[in-house]
């Protein structure tokens, strides 16, 4: 299976998946146009896309849906507990729910409840029974289950927002900064790094580690990258050896990952 990050960041979100049978995205943040561009840059059409994941009703997710329903017929998922805020948010009226595994084509799809500040936010695990492909991001931490979702995945985009003495020091309102450091926030670098650590001390299936959803306030690429190169390191794994390391980055196109 191929993963492959369309952008990501605070600005928006769009993940691309690729097995034998199936093309899907998670999530849509920008606009339908910004999507069709970065998959032209693959030699893809949207035509070849099969579905759309989506995590949580946040526009930084969502904001692209109300074109997908008025241009393309592609058919949307967003789980059960979360639906009714993503109809409200986007006004879509084409949207199917699901509460628990299932199968889509070739792909088994498995989600996983994250601690965030939406009406519910899930993380998805994609497998076609060789090799899975696992999301999480937009958690304000990380409990044993989702070390233990993330164990069997070949690839793992794992978000890692914020460095917390640069969101601390930077511009935003402490109410703001409160949001974020919470259990209903995000991941920082530090707490990224520890969910990586646990990952890897369980399990031999990781081959990428792609960390997502940084933010351009309050986080450096390079801070995010080092922090889970280190980490590694320490455990004697070395990057682009035993295990790839990027960062997914908000206005470029990551690489394609197997
Ligand atoms: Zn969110
Ligand atoms: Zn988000």
């Amino acid at each position: 299976m191929k993963f492959t990050s369309l952008y990501s960041g605070s600005k928006g979100n769009c993940y691309l998946i690729q097995s034998q049978e199936s093309n899907v995205l998670v999530d849509c943040g920008l606009s339908l146009a910004m999507i069709k561009d970065r998959l032209a840059q693959m030699h893809l059409s949207f035509k070849c896309i099969s579905a759309v994941f989506v995590t949580h009703e946040h526009t930084d997710h969502v904001s692209a849906l109300p074109q997908l329903e008025l241009f393309e017929k592609v058919p949307v998922f967003v789980h059960e507990k979360g639906a009714r805020a993503v109809q409200e948010k986007t006004l879509c009226k084409n949207i199917s729910t699901f509460d628990k595994t299932f199968q889509f084509r070739d792909l088994t799809v498995d989600t996983i409840c994250c601690s965030h500040d939406a009406a519910y936010c899930c993380g998805y695990r994609f497998s076609d029974g060789t090799s899975a492909v696992g999301i999480v991001a937009d958690t304000g931490c990380a409990p044993q289950e989702i070390v233990e979702f993330l164990a069997p995945c070949t690839t793992i985009l794992l978000e890692s927002n914020h460095d917390v003495d640069m969101l601390m020091g930077g511009p935003y309102p402490y109410k703001l900064k409160k949001r974020i450091l919470s259990t209903l926030g995000h991941l920082s670098n530090k707490q990224a790094g520890e969910i990586v650590q646990q990952v890897m001390q369980t399990s031999h299936n990781v081959k990428n580690i792609v960390l997502g959803h940084i933010s351009q306030n309050n986080n450096m690429p390079e801070l995010a990258f080092y922090n889970v190169v280190t980490i590694l390191e320490n455990m004697g794994l070395h990057e682009g050896k035993d295990v790839k390391v990027a960062v997914a980055l908000q206005d470029k196109r990551s690489a394609t990952f197997e």
